[in-house]
């Protein structure tokens, strides 16, 4: 599994080299084509083409250049013209039958591969016209040549190799950039992918406190509610005691502080629940499956945890408490918010008989 996974690794990394080096693998790869077509015609002796394919090389060894640099449009345009030019000559002097047509094709997907990164817009109408006049050179080329006798004769054997030579160039050509919009498009399909999860990620949480806001929060305790059957829930209102003071005296980035020390605590004590930063200093926190008995100790626990654990910031402990108002879920209740109002209404309470407490029944 772990060797599968390497070679998948290695794979990539050589796609991911091919794409970003593509240009560059284009021009490397006709100046090779050319040189080994420049190899060919020294054992076949056919002077003409020899000189045509120094000069191709030469070409190719310049968009190399070129390609280094970023002009791309220079490289794009050689590339065109270099080989709709060989297609005749190459016709010309070795006839039809070796298949030197085949190269016009091979450059069918580098038109449209270098030219869709050239052109945007409706300049890539230019795509269609390069592609037309490639399709009326071939059909012309093998209208006015194609039964032509030669400048030279060439072996059968000549012929052969030629014509396997060329027919490989133009499906490496259609496999090399197949793969590479596919592998593309995967690409961008899977970053797209991490970045929706990112963003519906930033959508449910809280940045400070790594907490859920209420987009997060809501659906999950409407869900609740829904399911009429069940087990229990409760919902426990918390707000921090007096945390203008803080801010006052220790300045904003303690309070800050302090609600993210506060956070990390509450998720510390209630691992089996749901939590949600209300907004400013509040904190709702769904418990799923807790008897009303049960969330009354465990939020109990919780408010003398949050009293005995200060917030340690630049050597200084500021001691912090909360007040909570709790609430079980029942019947009566339609929307979450029906529900999140009577926890609040008793924190409230808390808040005016003293702070630092827990509310769970309706006192006023
Ligand atoms: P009480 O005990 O009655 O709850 O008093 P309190 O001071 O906690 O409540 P009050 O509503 O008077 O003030 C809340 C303060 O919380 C005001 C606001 O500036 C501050 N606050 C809200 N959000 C943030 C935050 O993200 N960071 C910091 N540092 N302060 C915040
Ligand atoms: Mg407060
Ligand atoms: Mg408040």
């Amino acid at each position: 599994m772990k060797e599968e996974a390497k070679e998948r690794l290695s794979i990539e990394k050589i796609l991911h080299f091919l794409v970003h080096n593509s240009f560059m693998v284009t021009v490397v790869v006709m100046c090779l084509v050319h040189a080994a077509l420049l190899g060919i015609m020294l054992v076949a002796g056919i002077g003409p083409l020899i000189s045509y394919n120094i000069l191709s090389v030469i070409v190719y060894l310049f968009c190399i250049i070129l390609c280094k640099f970023g002009h791309i449009m220079p490289v794009y345009i050689s590339i065109m013209l270099e080989v709709s030019t060989f297609t005749v000559v190459a016709v010309l002097y070795i006839g039809w039958d070796c298949a030197p047509s085949c190269f016009l094709c091979s450059i069918v997907p580098i038109i449209l591969y270098i030219g869709s990164y050239l052109f945007k817009g409706t300049k890539r109408w230019f795509l269609v016209l390069f592609l037309a006049l490639e399709f009326a050179l071939y059909v012309a080329v093998f209208l006015l040549f194609g039964d032509a006798k030669p400048f030279f004769e060439v072996t059968d054997t000549l012929r052969k190799v030629l014509v396997i030579f060329s027919s490989f160039v133009m499906i490496f050509s259609m496999i090399f950039y197949t793969t590479m919009y596919i592998f593309m498009s995967e690409v961008e399909r899977s970053s797209l992918a991490k970045k929706n999860e990112q963003l519906s990620f930033d959508a449910h949480v809280d940045v400070l406190t790594g907490l859920l806001n209420r987009r997060g929060f809501l659906p999950l305790l409407d869900e609740l509610m829904k399911k009429k059957e069940g087990p229990s829930f409760c919902v426990a209102f918390c707000d921090i005691d007096n945390f203008k003071r803080i801010n006052d005296s220790y300045g904003h980035d303690c309070g800050d502080e302090v609600l993210k020390h506060i956070s990390r605590l509450i998720r510390k004590e209630m691992t089996d629940c749901d939590i949600c930063r209300w907004g400013g200093e509040e904190i709702v926190i769904l418990m799923k499956g807790y008897s009303f008995e049960d969330a009354k100790e465990k939020t109990e626990d919780l408010r003398k945890a949050v009293e005995n654990a200060p917030t340690v910031f630049y050597n200084k402990r500021i001691v912090s408490t909360i007040t909570i108002g709790l609430e079980e879920n029942k019947r009566s209740y339609e929307e979450p918010e029906e529900l999140i109002r009577v926890a609040d209404g008793r924190m409230y309470y808390g808040k005016q008989h003293g702070k630092n407490i827990l509310i769970f029944e309706d006192m006023a």
